[in-house]
């Protein structure tokens, strides 16, 4: 049986099941599984199908009791195949349509060990998340992510690493600081030394997909890096429709990332990109959240509000009216924050202030796992997702990873530790940092040249807990500490130097840089 994954049939009453999801225990075995993958067979056609296929049935049949074997069991509608009759009285009543099946999760020996979640990865580009309803905020409407929250695991501190759109995914995607993955800047390539997260999960039996919103985070850079699917074949619907395209139509995207869930093998890992939330001086936003928000920076409030319902809600909806929540985790994230400005403008790339690099974190663990609104005040940082998802799969964590599995989540028992400190930097502003539970410190970068993070002369220390406005530099009142954060950030600081991208690449670049306002 190896490695292989032992999949039941999801059958119920409402549920239509997909004749491939039989299939995936031997594919060298099915002569044509394109064709049959097409069909889709509710409860009641199964008896035509027997007398139409009975070969194919037969071997659905050893399957299934093959995979009761290996004890996966998923929701069943008894009596749809024998196998699944002997199913549910195996495992009796955890087992009876319409029951959690993390039940059966947690009783059950996995081949290996190993829990094959489906991964579900989104960032909302630009959300703070004090402008979110979990995090106490008032002025949105956000129900998807508030019920997300509070039944998984929400982060008060998630931090990002970068306050740009490239070099945060690319944290996101190695598990590593912007100086080890080398993404420092739009026109830079994410390191060849690293495994990307794409990398590690397709190579241990996960397919992959990609849905990326702009091509600030596209092939040239290497982000497509392990998806089977990359999904940037988008002319003619992007806002621009030249070889940049600085933000695609959600709608479009939305019905490929459905038709992708629908018939991908599982299980699978899928990352999607809205960008609507980002600044943009025209945003498309239904009538609806024009009317009951106010306009200030760009329709900010009404725009997440939208986010909620038109990508987090709509997503999780169809998970589960594709029965998929039950061994699925998904995680919604910003990969930087937004800095308010006064003149009503949004921007996120000045400095390295909390409002651009906080960000929102939340988890929701398939039913039966879900811890029931964990709050986690440590801080934790976009590097930690890349192992969570490695522990929560039950896989090895690739060597060189500098993330660390995040606290609240199931067989993660503890803290991080107080001493935890997390690196950040604003590369084209020559800024380095750190932080910590209670300290900030900024490095400027001497010489932008030579690279030389030694070189780098102290801009400023912040208490947050006493100055979360970040207003007091108490750098000279507490000396001790600086040289502490000073060191730490400084050994972080230290990387590969970065690889650019062909020049016409980077001209594809630089468009979208000028139609996201970053030029
Ligand atoms: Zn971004």
């Amino acid at each position: 049986m190896g490695d292989h994954l032992f999949r039941v049939p999801v059958i119920s009453r409402d549920c239509p099941l997909r004749f491939f999801s039989l299939l995936p225990l031997a594919p060298a075995k099915c002569k044509d599984p394109a064709r049959i993958s097409d069909q889709v067979i509710k409860p009641g056609q199964i008896g035509g199908l027997r007398s139409r296929a009975p070969k194919l049935c037969r071997m659905a049949d050893r399957q299934v009791s093959r995979a009761i074997g290996g004890g996966m069991i998923w929701p069943a509608f008894p009596g749809a195949w024998p196998g699944l009759a002997a199913a549910v009285q195996q495992f009796g009543p955890a087992c009876s349509p319409g029951t959690a099946p993390i039940n059966c999760l947690g009783k059950a020996k996995f081949s290996g060990g190993r829990m094959r979640f489906n991964f579900v990865l989104v960032t909302l580009d630009c959300v703070r998340p004090d402008h979110l309803g979990c995090y106490g905020y008032r002025g949105v409407e956000t129900p998807n992510l508030d019920r997300m929250a509070a039944s998984g695991v929400l982060y008060e501190q998630a931090l990002t690493h970068a306050p740009n759109t490239w070099v945060a995914h690319a944290s996101l995607f190695t598990g590593c600081f912007p100086p080890a993955h080398a993404m420092r800047a739009p026109q830079h390539r994410i390191s060849s030394h690293l495994s990307t997260m794409a990398e590690w999960f397709s190579s241990h039996g996960w397919t992959t997909a990609a849905f990326p919103g702009t091509t600030l985070v596209g092939k040239a850079q290497g982000f497509n890096r392990g998806f089977d699917l990359f999904d940037d074949q988008w002319a003619g619907e992007g806002l621009r429709t030249d070889q940049a395209i600085w933000r695609r139509n959600w709608k479009a995207a939305l019905g490929r990332v459905k038709g992708w869930m629908d018939m991908a093998r599982e299980p699978f890992l899928i990352w999607i990109h809205y960008i609507d939330t980002h600044h943009l001086p025209e945003p498309e936003l239904p009538e609806y959240y024009r009317r009951r928000f106010p306009p200030g920076w760009q329709y900010y409030d009404g725009k997440i509000s939208h986010a909620d319902r038109a990508c987090v809600g709509e997503i999780i909806d169809h998970l589960g009216r594709r029965g998929l929540l039950e061994r699925t985790v998904m995680a919604v994230f910003a990969d930087h924050g937004e800095e308010l400005c006064e003149d009503d403008r949004p921007l996120h790339d000045g400095g390295l202030r909390e409002d651009s690099v906080r960000i929102p974190l939340v988890l929701r663990l398939p039913d039966g796992m879900s811890p029931g609104g964990v709050r986690v005040e440590e801080p934790v940082g976009l590097v930690d997702l890349f192992p969570s998802l490695c522990h929560l799969a039950g896989l090895s964590i690739p060597q060189g990873i500098q993330g660390l599995v995040l606290p609240g989540l199931p067989g993660r028992e503890g803290a991080l530790g107080q001493g935890r400190i997390l690196y950040m930097e604003n590369w084209p502003r020559g800024l380095l940092g750190v932080r910590s539970r209670e300290w900030k410190l900024i490095l400027r970068r001497q010489d932008l040249d030579d690279g030389d993070e030694a070189k780098s002369r102290v801009e400023a220390l912040y208490h947050l807990p006493t100055d979360p406005g970040e207003r007091n530099d108490v750098a000279r009142k507490h000396p001790a500490i600086v040289e502490h954060l000073q060191e730490e950030c400084l050994l972080w600081a230290k990387g590969p130097a970065s690889r650019s991208v062909a020049q016409d690449e980077e001209m594809a670049i630089r468009r979208a840089l000028e139609g996201l306002g970053y030029l």
